[in-house]
């Protein structure tokens, strides 16, 4: 991914204090680039807890009123303040119209999910025909392995992060049992080198390099969920493709984070949840992928009504009309009220671009790794000295949003002192949201200083 045209967090941080006459990790330069954020109304799109409504918070220690710092965005994302006019929008309907809802209104029903797939196909860089929105996560990536699993006698096995989330390692065992194979040989999990915790690109090339005649697929997720790492999605699928496996890749924390040009790098199949980054709420409607070039000969494996052609659904005839890729997979009508949901959610992103986030995102990881490093790095005269380590690679190429963090003191006290201010944090890591203002980066660290000093 060619990220060339981001200026370096730090060179920014940098600049922006000497204008100010200030040091790097004062605050005035927070308030600064928060003046200067070209995105900041959008954080009034989204309702933030305040922090005197967390169950954690002590109140001696907060503003009443005070929002909190979401760090949390990894794990659920904010609600848009748009979705309860949404629901309320179709649960009018449904009260006024009843079944007449179906076909009526701004979302009608049995298109429910169709009035909002473009916004989802914009983010992850794919064609509309290639998205469907159905399903949850998991459901999704069996679904689609269903038809791109089929394994032969010489090439049957599956490679994957040896960390996947569970959902993930649990669906690609079950896969593999369901076609009777056996575990040992067929699962080939990639570790990290000795002593490392993000994978290099260059071992992920090798093993496909090596075992790629034997494997059927390659699943890997596009941001790894604990240590925060962005796969380089376009090389893995080329690397892939050119062994004859089908690449597949899970973007539950990619989705909404970082660019994605699934079209174009050619990824085979994708799938996603959108209640993380895409702030759908808990359980909201999933999305899943199927390139193009396969519209015409991957089929779904199993079949229901919402597969069969919009034009002759109702008919009832019982003679299939497949729709084409993606959404054949489709198996039942969509929930109109996760619907509304998702479509708060995209509209708040339609009002911007993955672009134009990303550069936000970008700099707001950069300035709080900037500031963990300053106070925080390890002092090897000072052995007594307590200090953060950042597991996240560096390379802003090579990670989204989240910055995974190490304490050298234990973390039940640090989260601790974190939430009795009001600080949400996921145990997974530190995942900064757009919406989270820069100065939030400044008060984390006050607080971290607190605490650990
Ligand atoms: C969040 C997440 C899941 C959760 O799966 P659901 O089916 O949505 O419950 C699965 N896989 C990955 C990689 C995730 O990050």
């Amino acid at each position: 991914m060619d990220l060339s045209s981001y200026a370096s967090p730090a060179a920014i941080i940098e600049t922006v204090a000497s204008q100010l006459a200030c040091s790097p990790v004062d605050k005035e330069v927070a308030v600064q680039l928060d003046e200067e954020d070209e995105l900041k109304h959008l954080r009034a799109c989204f309702h933030i807890p305040r922090v005197k409504d967390l169950p954690p918070t002590n109140l001696a220690l907060v503003h009443k009123n005070e929002t909190c710092v979401y760090f949390a965005g990894n794990s659920l994302g904010l609600q848009p303040k748009k979705v309860k006019t949404y629901l309320d929008e179709e649960l009018d309907k449904w009260a006024k119209l009843g079944v007449h809802g179906h076909f009526t209104g701004k979302r009608p029903w049995a298109l429910g999910d169709e009035c909002i797939v473009e916004l989802v196909a914009d983010i992850v860089g794919a064609h509309k025909e290639e998205v469907a929105l159905m399903n949850g996560l998991t459901v999704n990536l069996h679904l689609l392995m269903l038809s791109f699993f089929k394994p032969t006698a010489d090439r049957y096995k599956i490679l994957l992060e040896a960390k996947a989330f569970p959902s993930d390692h649990y669906a690609v065992e079950s896969q593999l049992q369901f076609h009777g194979l056996d575990m040992e040989s067929s699962m080939l999990m990639i570790e990290p080198q000795e002593g490392e915790e993000t994978l290099r690109t260059e071992d992920i090339l090798a093993v496909i390099e090596k075992e790629g005649d034997s494997i059927a697929i390659i699943l890997f997720s596009g941001v790894q969920y604990y240590t925060g790492q962005l796969f380089d999605i376009p090389r893995i699928t080329k690397a892939g493709q050119e062994k004859g496996c089908f690449v597949g890749f899970d973007l539950a924390h990619a989705v909404g984070n970082v660019e994605l040009h699934l079209h174009e790098w050619g990824v085979d199949f994708a799938c996603w949840c959108s209640y993380k980054y895409l702030n759908s709420g808990a359980g909201g409607l999933a999305g899943a992928f199927i390139h193009e070039k396969h519209s015409q000969t991957v089929k779904p494996t199993l079949v229901g009504w919402w597969g069969h052609d919009f034009k002759t659904r109702f008919l009832m005839e019982n003679k299939l009309q497949l729709s084409p890729g993606i959404n054949g997979f489709r198996l039942s009508n969509p929930s109109i009220l996760l619907v509304c949901a998702l479509h708060a959610s995209l509209e708040v992103f339609g009002q911007t671009t993955m672009k134009l986030l990303r550069r936000k995102s970008i700099l707001l990881t950069g300035y709080l790794e900037y500031l963990i490093k300053h106070y925080y790095s390890e002092d090897t005269n000072d052995p007594e000295q307590p200090f953060v380590r950042i597991i996240t690679p560096s390379q802003i190429e090579e990670r989204g949003c989240q910055l995974t963090l190490v304490f050298s003191v234990p973390i039940k006290d640090i989260f601790k002192e974190l939430e009795k201010r009001g600080v949400a944090v996921s145990n997974q890591g530190f995942a900064l949201l757009y919406l989270t203002k820069i100065v939030g980066c400044v008060i984390i660290l006050e607080l971290l200083l607190f605490t650990a000093a």
